[in-house]
This record gives C-alpha cells, sequence and structure tokens, in this order.
C-alpha cells in the first residue's frame, strides 16, 4: 500500500494540476451531446441501461430511478463554471451550465449517489494510468470492498468526466471531513472493480459497450438500494386522480340523472 498523493495548495491558477487538463486528458473541445444523452451514452454497457460506475447494479425496468444520473459538482453556479472555462480548468466551448455538460456528471446507485454527493468518498483520476479510482475517505464499511480500484469511467470516450472537476469535489470532500487521515492508504497497484473484471467491461484497459451481457455477470450490490419515493409517490398521485374522477362523476350523477 502506498499513501495518496495529495494535491498541492493553492491549486493553480492556470489550468488544472499536470495530467488533469482536458487537452492532455485527449478530450475533445467541445460536448457532442446533452447533459443526459451524453452520460447515458457513455455509462451503458451491453445493451442495458446505465450502470453505476461504481459498484456495477445497473437499471431494469421495473427499477426506475435506482440508477440516476447526478453532477460531479451538484450546486455550481453558472458563473463557476464559467471562471472554470476562464481559468482553462474545463474546455472554453463546454456546454453552457454545470447542468448541461455530460463532462460534468456520472451515473451512480442511490446508494452511492448519496455518498458521493455528501462528501464521503473521493474519485480519483490517475493520469499515469488513466483510471478513474474510487477512494473511501470516510472508512465506510459497505465502500471498502470497492476502495482503491478503478471505477467504470473511460478517459477515452468523447463525453469522458473531466478529472479537474473531480479535483474540485475532492477539495470538498476533504474539506467535509477533516478528522480523516489526509494520506489514505491504496494499493500499489491500481486494478478494475471486480465487477468489471468478472464483466469483461474491460478488454487490455479498454472498454467495451456492445458485447453482448454474459449470463454468469452479476452486478454486485453489497448494499441494498434504498427504496425510492418516486413510485411511492406515483401511486398517491393515481389515488388522488382516481377519488377526483369519481367524485366528478356523483356529482354529476346526482345534478343530471338523480
Ligand atoms: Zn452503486
Amino acid at each position: 500500500m502506498v499513501p495518496l498523493p495529495r494535491f498541492q495548495l493553492p491549486l493553480p491558477l492556470n489550468g488544472p494540476p499536470p495530467g488533469y487538463g482536458w487537452e492532455e486528458c485527449g478530450m475533445s473541445a467541445s460536448a457532442s451531446r446533452s447533459f443526459k444523452t451524453g452520460v447515458h451514452r457513455r455509462d451503458e454497457f451491453f445493451g442495458q441501461a446505465a450502470y453505476c460506475a461504481i459498484c456495477g447494479l445497473f437499471m431494469l425496468e421495473e427499477d426506475l430511478g435506482v440508477i440516476q444520473l447526478c453532477y460531479i459538482l451538484k450546486d455550481l453556479s453558472p458563473r463557476a463554471w464559467n471562471r472554470l472555462k476562464d481559468l482553462n480548468w474545463i474546455s472554453p466551448q463546454a456546454n453552457d451550465g454545470p447542468r448541461h455538460d455530460p463532462r460534468n456528471g456520472l451515473a451512480l446507485c442511490l446508494n452511492h449517489r448519496d455518498l458521493f454527493e455528501n462528501y464521503d468518498c473521493i474519485i480519483r483520476y490517475f493520469p499515469e494510468n488513466r483510471k478513474f479510482v474510487l477512494i473511501n475517505y470516510s472508512d465506510i464499511p459497505d465502500l471498502q470492498e470497492f476502495h482503491g480500484k478503478a471505477i467504470a469511467l473511460d478517459i477515452n470516450d468523447r463525453d469522458a468526466p473531466y478529472p479537474s472537476l473531480f479535483i474540485l469535489h475532492e477539495m470538498r470532500v476533504r474539506g467535509f471531513q477533516p478528522e480523516q487521515p489526509l494520506d489514505p492508504a491504496i494499493p500499489d497497484n491500481i486494478t478494475w472493480q471486480d465487477w468489471i473484471l468478472s464483466g469483461g467491461l474491460v478488454n487490455q484497459d479498454t472498454f467495451s459497450h456492445d458485447l453482448p451481457r454474459r449470463q454468469n455477470m452479476l452486478p454486485l450490490q453489497s448494499t441494498p438500494p434504498r427504496q425510492s419515493t418516486h413510485s411511492g409517490r406515483m401511486v398517491f398521485r393515481g389515488f388522488v386522480c382516481v377519488f377526483l374522477f369519481l367524485f366528478a362523476f356523483f356529482v354529476w350523477f346526482w345534478k343530471y340523472i338523480a
């Protein structure tokens, strides 16, 4: 194990640290898609819906809401987004606004979205092997099996996430967890998540989106997904609609028929 290298502070103003610039990563100047379309296309594998980049849970039709598209920096203002353009932390031709560019997004299951957006974990890009690696910064037991391993984000994709945005997310994580060790230990050799290897998502570090899904591939689901309230709201709305319809019918019946 080796300590996770730290970024030197203050962060540079003329672009991200070496190795994290969008040009150095071979990213195109402009995103080719809208946010939703771009993230779905990039994070889909085997013709399924998008996978959770961390645990490999994928969305079945009956599980609407289990996989969600979320932002790397969820509350960034358009003004801050434009400042990142000016500083060349992201492409000057990035889509307008942080909520419209797929390179500020990724697909995660409900559990891991909560942990990522609540600043419990870090996703660190490693320029030397071009992988995005999960760091269990808050030392959460359920995340430990994913710690120090590369997740299903493809830096070679035309809509690859900006590595620089994960640096800013990491700064927030460190700010939210000042009691945690600054240099958590990570493996010497970065490997892919177990489900990525067992499922054949990568072949010599190249992602395969179009291969038929293997029968023996089951997404890891170490923690059961939180029950979505979406379906509950839909059922409630259905009951309200039925009640209003019956009420209107009885009023009409009483007035004109009875
Ligand atoms: Zn997950």
